[in-house]
């Protein structure tokens, strides 16, 4: 049994946080978590049922409907949250060390990229005090005043791959703009946002504004189809993304979706070449390739394809394979042995869709146990090969080769996806020249970011709407325009 830095508490391990309150679920009903680098069993969490969702849904409608919260001023809601980020600081070693054990994040990767979710959590907290939530326009009889409103009640529904970032971007816009919200995690990766939760406990959040369940697919559906949700946003597949999509229709609930991505990272033919990988190779196939934003693809100019390959090919070879709690692991695991036989399957189907494999392929690293896929790059792929094309979710690179910087424009916008991207140039202006033509709504110059002032979504099938930044924040918003008799004063 892992032994956590901070306090794992029994109310996180052991039961929801609903209405202020941490509770036990209706049907006793438990998940057990496996961890993908033993595959022994761990730990076991509650999974909510129908019942556990009303009652959060009930508790967020009434937090909405009859509770202080969206009538708070945006400093007073700021108050909240700037303490709420101090409770979240201090756990971050606790949030690293599960992230590892929950779904087999290198721990290094995890120390690197969770404090993403604090400076979330301080990008809203900043933003709701300075927000313009009302502002005054002259109009022919008098003024209009125009208000941003909290939409109602959101939920937020999160994927297991990247929890605590991904939940602190959603929770922290929501409550910032004055919704209550119902957390859905993913059995996969529960405590994150129970994690957030006990910190919303710990600074008197009022009851029923965060509440926080763990479920499965169908009360996910339940959720999202519930008349008393008025806002979802859902980070995932494309496929459940859709489904949402769907179900929100009938009654125009808003809807943001962030799913998933083929990025292309594009060398220039006069890149320098070293530091164009140093900068790009870290986000290729970071925590195995099961990140959103990975850069899985690579497109060299032709005549310096052979040069990239060799290259990058031997940066990777010398990544450490392995236990992801080891602090010089660079490669976990993946998450279970459904994604390792799906990730192994897309790696058959390159090698026989002929694409060349330099490094890796279908074997397991030699590790007895664990869900290991060994890094894997292919050369020589072409654009409309199903490696090319399909979110792998996998420690699996493809590189291909372009003849002009038409052709690389037309491979890099040729999947259905638009998620991310980069380009590496010795000039950034043209570099900023080619990325202006990639249809995709986060891209990287000579190298790839995260802010979390600066909008993060997907044009195409990678999603509607955008997380982060003030963008972010209007995803939780209506504005109403009251149009008054008297001239503005
Ligand atoms: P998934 O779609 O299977 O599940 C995501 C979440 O939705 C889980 O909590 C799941 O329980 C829930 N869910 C499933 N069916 C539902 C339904 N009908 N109604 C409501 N909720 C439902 O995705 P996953 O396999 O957990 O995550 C991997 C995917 O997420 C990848 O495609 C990846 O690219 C994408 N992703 C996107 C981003 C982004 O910001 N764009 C970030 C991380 C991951």
């Amino acid at each position: 049994m892992t032994e956590y830095s901070t306090a794992l508490s029994s109310n996180v391990r052991s039961r929801f946080f609903i209405n202020g309150e941490w509770v036990l679920s209706h049907s006793g009903a438990r998940h057990v978590l496996i961890s993908p680098a033993t595959e022994e069993p761990f730990m076991s969490v509650p999974l909510a049922d129908s019942v556990d969702v009303e009652r959060a849904i009930a508790a967020a409608r009434r937090a909405f409907d009859s509770g202080p919260w969206p009538k708070l001023s945006g400093a007073e809601r700021s108050g909240y949250l700037k303490r709420l980020t101090e409770e979240i600081r201090q756990r971050l070693p606790l949030l690293a060390q599960l992230w590892t054990d929950q779904v087999g994040a290198p721990i290094t990767f995890a120390n690197g990229l969770l404090p993403t979710g604090i400076t979330r959590f301080e990008f809203f907290a900043s933003l709701a005090e300075t927000f313009e939530f009302e502002d005054a326009r002259p109009t022919r009889r008098g003024h209009a005043r125009v208000r941003r409103e909290p939409v109602g009640v959101a939920a937020l529904i999160a994927p297991w791959n990247a929890t605590f970032p991904i939940v602190s971007h959603k929770i922290a816009a929501a409550l910032a703009a004055g919704c209550t919200v119902v957390v859905k995690s993913p059995p996969e990766s529960p405590l994150d946002a129970l994690i957030i939760a006990e910190c919303a406990a710990a600074v008197g959040l009022p009851p029923g504004v965060l509440n926080v369940i763990t479920a499965g697919r169908d009360e996910g559906a339940q959720l999202v189809q519930s008349r008393d949700v008025d806002k979802i946003s859902f980070t995932g597949s494309v496929a459940t993304g859709q489904w949402i999509a769907r179900a929100a229709v009938d009654r125009l609930a808003r809807v943001t979706l962030e799913l998933g991505g083929k990025s292309a990272a594009i060398l220039l033919d006069d890149v320098d070449l070293p530091s164009a990988l140093a900068a790009l190779t870290p986000f290729t196939m970071p925590f195995s390739g099961q990140i959103c934003f990975a850069q899985t693809r690579i497109l060299a100019p032709r005549a310096r394809h052979d040069e990239v390959v060799s290259a990058y090919a031997e940066i990777i070879s010398k990544l450490k394979l392995g236990d992801p709690r080891e602090t010089d692991t660079r490669i976990g695991p993946v998450l279970n042995a459904v994604q390792r036989d799906r990730v192994r399957g897309y790696i058959e189907q390159g090698i026989s869709e002929g694409a060349q494999l330099v490094l890796g392929g279908t074997g397991n690293g030699g590790f007895g146990k664990g869900y290991f896929v060994e890094p894997t790059v292919f050369a020589h792929v072409t654009p409309d090969t199903t490696i090319a094309q399909q979110e792998i979710f996998g420690p699996v690179v493809s590189i291909l080769p372009y003849d002009d910087i038409d052709d690389a424009v037309r491979i890099a916008n040729d999947t259905p996806y638009g998620l991310s991207g980069s380009v590496y140039s010795s000039d950034v202006e043209r570099a900023y020249a080619l990325a202006c033509r990639i249809q995709a709504g986060h891209i990287g110059i000579n190298g790839v970011e995260l802010a979390a002032n600066v909008p993060f979504g997907g044009y195409k099938l990678s999603g509607v709407g955008r997380e982060g930044g003030r963008e972010g924040l209007e995803a939780y918003l209506e504005t109403k325009a009251v149009f008054m008799p008297t001239a503005a004063g």
